[in-house]
């Protein structure tokens, strides 16, 4: 997707609404470099933002209404402020009608104002398009309204947006770091407190997307047996491990203790959950002393993990791993997001990436006959705004 430039951006946006902005925002996608499948079991997440990003031109209107524009789209969507639904037209516009909802329930007063919103981080690729564009309308819905907010408090704004407006049952992490990520870092998220830090990423290796092109409509479902089974365990397990609130409470001793008291099934999906905590808690160390090839390592573990404990892999999501794990410059990779289909993330040697790239498509090709969409992204600020 080509993004317009801020000039090309602020006449379309003059052109749409016979004024001129006078915001400008942008907020990133992500990518999430370990931790699968933990955020729901209390655990912890190493995502970075990337350079892809949602921008929204912003400015006040005098009267009630909202009218929103997306240039990607090519549609229009508005309302009232005094009383407004979604729009089954242009679901788009679900998402900053969810956050200007979620602003009023907490008490904020919002007036009426012109946004324009265009975007280059692709769409249901897992690189999390719908938490950017709610960041980056929150943010202008703040600017506007001349508002406070506390950076995590925006978050969790945006994610009451998605779940009660969009009604998607979302994890923190995404508008958590497309708010809160800083360039050339990671952010390690505990998801139970929210409390994070950022680890800067040194080493000479690019992070490169896979996109299997391949979305299996299983997804849904086992997503939701998967969380099922992880809290059932948790339950299994409590009489013997006293108080326990979620997987992250159980070390892999004690659930190796407790094996016979668990299904094969139960007990491996645990594996997986309290396994991936460690190598996020592994990663975070590797990564501060700038140990690539370690770090690459726990990708594929995890990969493996997923695949084999967890079951959420497909054959085309182990074939993009294996694919890249043959090629010289790959340090590590593994499958992200719910499964089933969507992503792998990558690890390669800058030198590398080009390489890596025609053969991991062209070998993905060879045997699935559909090429995969691949993205080179660079660890990226978090929400920023400027006036105009
Ligand atoms: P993702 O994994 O990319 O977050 P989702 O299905 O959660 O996928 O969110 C994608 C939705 O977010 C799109 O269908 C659209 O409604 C909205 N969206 C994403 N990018 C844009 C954009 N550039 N302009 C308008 N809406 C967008
Ligand atoms: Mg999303």
């Amino acid at each position: 997707m080509p993004i317009l430039d801020e000039n090309q951006l602020a006449q379309r946006f003059t052109a749409e609404f016979s004024s001129p902005p006078r915001v400008s925002v942008r907020a990133p996608g992500r990518v999430n470099l370990l931790g699968e499948h933990t955020d729901y079991n209390d655990g912890f997440v190493f995502p970075a933002a990337i350079d892809r990003e949602i921008r929204v031109l912003a400015a006040r209107r005098q009267d009630e209404q909202v009218h929103a524009c997306s240039v990607d789209f090519s549609q229009r969507s508005s309302f009232d402020l005094s009383n407004f639904g979604s729009d089954p037209g242009a679901t788009w516009s679900n998402y900053l009608r969810g956050v200007v909802s979620e602003y009023r329930k907490r008490g904020f007063e919002i007036r009426g104002m012109n946004l324009l919103i265009s975007g280059n981080v692709p769409i249901g690729a897992g690189l999390s398009s719908s938490a950017a564009l709610e960041v980056a309308v929150a943010e202008a819905v703040r600017v506007l309204g001349e508002f406070e907010l506390e950076k995590t408090e925006m978050a969790l704004l945006c994610q009451a947006a998605e779940r009660e407006f969009v009604g998607v049952q979302c994890g923190i992490m995404d508008q958590f770091i497309s708010v809160l990520g800083q360039e050339g870092t990671a952010l390690f998220l505990d998801c139970r407190d929210l409390s994070f830090s950022l680890v800067p990423i040194r080493f000479d290796a690019k992070i490169v997307i896979c996109d299997s092109r391949v979305q299996r409509t299983l997804g849904a479902s086992e997503y939701n047996k998967r969380r099922a089974a992880c809290e059932e365990t948790v339950r299994l397990l409590q009489p013997r491990l006293g108080e326990i609130k979620a997987l992250r409470d159980v070390r892999i001793d004690q659930l190796e203790e407790n094996q016979s008291r668990l299904s094969e099934h139960h007990y491996r999906a645990a594996h997986h959950v309290i396994s991936e905590n460690e190598r996020v808690l592994r990663g975070v160390e590797l990564l501060k002393t700038n140990a690539m090839a370690p770090f690459g390592d726990l990708l594929y573990q995890s990969h493996e993990s997923l695949k084999n404990d967890y079951q959420v892999s497909c054959r085309e999501l182990d074939l993009l791993v294996d694919l890249a794990a043959a090629q010289p410059g790959t340090l590590g990779a593994r499958m992200t997001g719910a499964g089933f289909g969507g992503c792998t993330v990558n690890l390669v040697r800058t030198q590398e990436v080009e390489p890596f790239q025609e053969e991991v498509s062209r070998g993905y090709e060879q045997k699935t006959g559909r090429k995969p969409f691949i993205y080179m992204c660079v660890p990226s600020q978090g929400v920023t705004s400027r006036a105009l």
